[in-house]
């Protein structure tokens, strides 16, 4: 999963991006992590896997992993090629969802690329770009289709929907608010990866003093906080100074400082979180000696898929799946006596996995 990062310059991503890895560089042990340094591989909280790990006492404990890419420099102009903006705008394309960083702090120490703070401003130059983007990629599409639509009934309805769709970026609407109206139409528009179809977590940037007042938010994030509705997002307030700060300390002084600032979590734990979930993913564990470790799937995921995260051959060879619930096999102490309590289900290939499941896979190899 790839989490993309995208604002104007000078909003603070640079600054989120650095305190995400850093907080997640205890993942260093992931191969994958330094091949680009706009890429950080960031883990996912999850405070079950310590005490699993503890319970069955193992030597490795293996969170779920998501990866960010810090998008500079998409600007105003970027559709237009703009300062590499094109090469920017396809790195977006590979993205599974989208944190838009949003400046809401003053600082006339930090210039803002169009004079002032104006939130909602920044992010209809962002949109905007995005759906210029998209409606290239629609014309293209426009320009292939329309070639045999006049022979090919299939052809034609897709026609019609691209156009459809083009029509409405065009007024200046996000592609994730077009209705589409049969499964034909679905999986055309899910197979043309339009940027502004993209899930969105906007990430209110504050300053220090605005944090503890964070239900509320200042002026600038209640803006944003209603452009977002409108947009069917969700909003994370955060202070990406901050951030950067609590990046550097070790746990314990990181839950004083907190404390100090009345928090309860630091804001990229629950952006990472929010970001999970935002994408329907869920975590099953499997524990034992050697590894306790949290496997990322999408919601309504059945078992034998789920085992096919660890291996194909689990996928393949499934058989079963003895599944307890972490919380009863805490309370238990121990998978055989949760068994002595008919805690552990044995489930098969129609069993749908849910959150929190732990899991030992019976398979033919
Ligand atoms: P980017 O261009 O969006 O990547 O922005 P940067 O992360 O490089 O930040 C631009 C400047 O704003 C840097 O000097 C940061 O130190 C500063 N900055 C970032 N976040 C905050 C914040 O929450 N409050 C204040 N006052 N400054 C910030």
């Amino acid at each position: 999963m790839k989490l993309g990062i995208v604002g104007l310059p000078n909003v603070g991503k640079s600054t989120l991006f650095n305190s995400l890895t850093k907080a997640g560089a205890e993942s260093a042990n992931y191969p994958f992590c330094t091949i680009d340094p706009n890429v950080g591989i960031v883990t996912v909280p999850d405070e079950r896997l310590k005490k699993l790990g503890d319970l069955y006492q193992s030597k490795k404990v293996t969170p779920a992993v998501i990866e960010f890419v810090d998008i500079a420099g998409l600007v105003k102009g970027a559709s237009k090629g703009e300062g590499l903006g094109n090469q920017f705008l396809s790195n977006i394309r590979e993205v599974d969802a989208i944190v838009h960083v949003v400046r809401c702090f003053e600082d006339s120490n930090i210039v803002h690329v169009d004079g002032s703070i104006n939130p909602v401003r920044d992010i209809e130059t962002i949109n905007l770009e995005l759906i210029f983007s998209d409606i290239e990629i629609l014309e293209r599409r426009i320009a292939k289709t329309s070639k045999g639509a006049r022979m090919d009934k299939t052809l034609a309805k897709e026609l019609k929907l691209l156009e459809r769709v083009k029509a409405h970026l065009e007024d200046g609407k996000l592609a994730k608010t077009f209705e589409l109206e049969d499964e034909d139409e679905e999986l055309w528009f899910s197979g043309y990866n339009l940027l502004t179809a993209k899930p969105v977590i906007y990430a209110a940037n504050v300053k220090e003093d605005d944090l503890a007042d964070e239900a509320a938010g200042n002026a600038f994030v209640q803006e944003v906080r209603a452009n977002a509705k409108e947009e069917d997002c969700e909003v994370f307030v955060i202070c990406a100074q901050i951030e950067q700060e609590i990046a550097e300390l070790d746990e314990e002084e990181k839950a004083m400082f907190l404390e100090e600032l009345g928090l309860q979590e630091s804001g990229l734990e629950k952006l990472i979180k929010a970001s999970y979930s935002l994408l329907g993913l869920i975590s099953y564990l499997t524990s034992g000696e050697d590894e306790t470790r949290a496997w990322t799937i999408k919601k309504g995921t059945k078992a034998p898929q789920a085992a096919g995260k660890i291996h194909s051959d689990f996928e393949r060879g499934f058989i079963r799946a003895e599944v307890v619930n972490y919380l009863d096999l805490l309370d238990c102490g121990s998978l055989s006596a949760a068994k002595e309590k008919g805690l552990v289900g044995l489930e098969g290939k129609e069993y749908v996995v849910k959150d929190g499941d732990v899991i030992l896979f019976r398979f033919n190899v």
